[in-house]
């Protein structure tokens, strides 16, 4: 009884629910367009549905996502660690379906870290403006942001700060809390693509993942402002190293070097971030799991982007873009966010250096329609 108490309180229902046929609480999916709806069959409600983790997480609340938007996307976060076991017969075939094929015999590689694996790497600064590396973490133990409370919020936020503060030399830097930013600073840092915004998307608002902004949320981040650490945003944390120009072997390099660091400063805490044998680094929402990885380039496209198959041609180097903003935006000045589009079973060096190769590949193409030349022959195969 006192534990359905706390539930109660910290997941703000009451767990009562159960008493109640699982067939009573089974969704109503109607148009909806959501990998969980494809997977979650009545019968795995059923197996699931008195189903809680140690946190109290069930999952009616790792779906919500599902049923509240109608929308094409995954539908399914993470309430913690234990929720990508706990409920395995949701989060194993939506991870199969998005990640194009994970099986129950697959296994997610080692981290592979070391830049000089790296083949290349120095893009060409006419094409490439900036380049960024960032990963998603989540730190053991605590819930993740779904179902977090804000006391464990804020713990998040002071074992990360206390790790940060360790860090020397070019990486030593000075945490930024959201609360005692002027709006001016904020705005100026999310121009500067520093900082995040609040989150708006589907799968934060609709698993009530933005409670209490801006409460123990911030950005700490070097003089520089190349290797930048995000706290409570989307993930416990985001780790991003970035710099103008068209180096992502330095970037790469950055990134690598500030977060074995930080995880031994973590470790020199008996802190860890999650992370499954099995499945790799976990992060909120199970799009990210694996390496977490995004390795993007803003690169300038004139003629490529205007061409009828850039779509396609993006898609078949195993790449995705977004606008110059970020996600949901627009390019601007036909600058667009090329980057990988999987984030698991490969490393950090075969992701990032697929994003170098398709990078010197989009450089060729447009140097070729600068001189009115044909890029079938350049073309990914099936494009
Ligand atoms: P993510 O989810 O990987 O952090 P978003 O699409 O949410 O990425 O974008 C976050 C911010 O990072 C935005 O301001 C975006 O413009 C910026 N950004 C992404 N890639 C680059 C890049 N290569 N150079 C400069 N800014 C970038
Ligand atoms: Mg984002």
């Amino acid at each position: 009884m006192a534990d359905k108490e706390f539930n109660k309180h910290r997941l703000g229902f009451s767990l009562n629910y159960m008493n109640r046929p699982a067939s009573e609480n089974y969704p109503i999916y109607t148009t909806h367009d959501n990998k969980v709806r494809k997977h979650l069959t009545q019968n795995i409600y059923e197996k699931l549905y008195k189903k809680i983790t140690s946190n109290g997480v069930t999952v009616d609340k790792c779906i919500q996502p599902s049923v509240d938007y109608t929308g094409k996307i995954v539908g399914l976060v993470a309430g913690d660690e234990e929720s990508y076991t706990t409920f395995a017969e949701i989060f194993d075939p939506v991870i199969d379906d998005h990640h194009l094929g994970f099986s129950k015999s697959d296994k997610h590689p080692a981290p592979e870290l070391d830049a000089d694996k790296l083949v290349g790497g120095k893009l060409d600064e006419k094409y490439v403006r900036s380049c960024r590396i960032r990963t998603g973490r989540s730190v053991r133990g605590l819930c993740l942001p779904p179902a977090i409370s804000r006391a464990e919020r804020r713990e998040v936020e002071r074992i990360l700060v206390d790790a940060l503060a360790g860090l020397k030399g070019a990486l030593a830097g000075k945490y930024y809390p959201l609360m005692k930013m002027t709006p001016k600073e904020e705005k100026q840092l999310i121009e500067d693509h520093f900082l995040f915004q609040k989150p708006t998307g589907h799968l934060m608002t609709n698993s009530n993942a933005v409670r209490d902004w801006p409460d123990a949320r911030g950005i700490w981040h070097n003089n520089e402002k190349s290797f930048l650490i995000w706290v409570n945003e989307e993930d416990h944390c985001r780790v991003i190293s970035m710099q103008q120009g068209g180096d992502m072997k330095a970037t790469f390099e950055r990134f690598s070097g500030g977060l074995k660091e930080i995880e031994k400063l973590m470790k020199a805490k008996n802190s860890e971030f999650m992370w499954s044998e099995r499945l790799g680094f976990l992060c909120t929402c199970p799009t990210n799991i694996g390496t977490g990885l995004r390795c993007s380039a803003h690169i300038q496209l004139k003629k490529l982007s205007k061409h009828p198959k850039f779509e396609a041609i993006v898609v078949g180097l195993k790449l995705q873009k977004r606008g110059t903003a970020g996600e949901h935006t627009a390019a601007v000045d036909d600058i667009y966010d090329i980057s990988n589009a999987a984030r698991l079973k490969s490393s950090e060096c075969q992701f990032v250096q697929l994003v170098i190769d398709g990078l010197k590949k989009l450089i060729e193409m447009e140097q070729r329609l600068e001189a009115g030349k044909k890029i079938d022959d350049l073309l990914p195969s099936g494009v």
